[in-house]
């Protein structure tokens, strides 16, 4: 049997998650904007639960949570749709990092070519960013400082309470894009952190749902405009018929991660010392500052060998990806790597294993033999 190691890509859904998601696709036909029967209403109370849950996994108010697609389409909601208030407001400026997933970069770029000057942070070589690099970007016209809580490739969590501190005297929005995070980590409850985006797939939960928290700074919200129109959802911001069954889903999934949160680390810190055992006499080179990474991704390489031979070489045992599945299909390196400043040699040989409380062991003689038939094929 193969073991599934791309949890960070997209994890298997909580039997229970399952379970909700299977009765309202079989049971509830309701428009959560129905109002006229109680088909319409059962749809919106389920909506609405599910609103409270995300909301209290976020530390924020019900009110302040909006359900997407997707961590993608939160952080594009949350980095284009404060353009318009920046354009208003004569601050051009946005402050990111050289670690951010695409959803981030791409829409940055997108505000570079309309005329917004971004900055981006690189990392320390441990894969971090210094609070104080990212709080000295900060100018008078700065209107949005973006950092992810957790990078998808290494594991490695991000200062953001530090930053969120440090730009209590400045008015930026700060965006955090919490996928890899969200459920997992302390709650991203600072008051002086904005908007943070969550994915459902990454939580034990479907893959097509996730929400966007807008928090109400002294009583006021993000100045967002939206990037699609139509229908009036969401506070307008965005419009379409609510995915019941998926956001059903994601509440549960976001209150079962909060409340587990603890056994499920453990858990995975149990994987991650069995892993590390079986892969001793391969000595491994781990990335990323290991005093920083979540106990459920591992970016690693075996000098001598390629991603490639090495996926190849453990596919019967393992599926792990090179660097991140988002950006597997593309022939260039890591962009997080590279920002690290690691070796070329070493970044072609990373990848990218990662686990989640459900995860099953694999068999680690077989593997520990695979690998060594890599390392030292006549040994074997
Ligand atoms: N941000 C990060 C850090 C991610 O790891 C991912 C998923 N690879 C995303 C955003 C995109 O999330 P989604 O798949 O929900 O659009």
């Amino acid at each position: 049997m193969v073991v599934y190691l791309d949890c960070a890509a997209s994890m298997p859904l909580d039997p229970r998650v399952r379970d909700l998601l299977l009765t309202h696709l079989a049971g509830e036909p309701g428009n959560a904007g129905s109002r006229t029967h109680d088909f319409g209403a059962r749809a919106r109370r389920s909506v609405e639960h599910a609103r409270d849950q995300v909301a209290a996994a976020a530390g924020a108010g019900r009110g302040e949570v909006l359900f997407t697609s997707g961590a993608t389409e939160s952080n594009n909601l949350a980095l284009l749709g404060l353009a318009e208030h920046g354009r208003a407001t004569g601050r051009r400026h946005v402050v990111g990092t050289a670690i951010e997933h695409r959803s981030v970069l791409e829409p940055l770029g997108v505000l570079a070519r309309q005329g917004f000057e971004v900055t981006l942070i690189p990392p320390t070589a441990g894969g971090w960013v210094e609070p104080r690099a990212v709080r000295e970007a900060v100018r008078p016209d700065t209107l949005l400082v973006t950092v992810m809580q957790v990078n998808n490739e290494t594991g490695v969590r991000q200062p953001v309470e530090e930053i969120a501190g440090l730009l209590s005297d400045h008015p930026a929005f700060f965006h955090v894009d919490a996928a890899q995070g969200f459920g997992r980590e302390p709650a991203v409850g600072h008051p002086r952190i904005d908007l943070v985006s969550v994915s459902g797939h990454k939580l034990n939960g479907p893959q097509g749902v996730g929400a966007l928290i807008a928090r109400r700074r002294r009583g006021d919200r993000p100045p967002l405009t939206p990037l699609a129109y139509g229908g009036g959802q969401e506070l307008g911001l965005r419009p379409g018929t609510l995915p019941v069954a998926l956001i059903a889903a994601l509440g549960l999934a976001a209150e079962l991660a909060v409340a587990e949160a603890e056994a499920r680390a453990a858990r995975c810190r149990q994987f991650r010392a069995r892993l590390l055992s079986a892969l001793a006499p391969l000595a491994p080179v781990l990335h990323g500052d290991q005093e920083r990474v979540l106990p459920h991704i591992m970016s690693l390489s075996v000098p001598g060998v390629p991603a490639e031979e090495l996926m190849e070489g453990v596919r019967e045992e393992i599926a792990i990806s090179d660097g991140a599945a988002c950006s597997s299909h593309s022939e260039t390196c890591s962009h997080v790597l590279g920002a690290m400043r690691l070796d070329p040699a070493l970044a072609e040989g990373a990848v990218r294993l990662s686990w989640c409380h459900l995860t099953e062991e694999p068999d680690w003689d077989q593997l520990l033999r695979s690998l060594l038939a890599l390392v030292d094929p006549v040994s074997v």
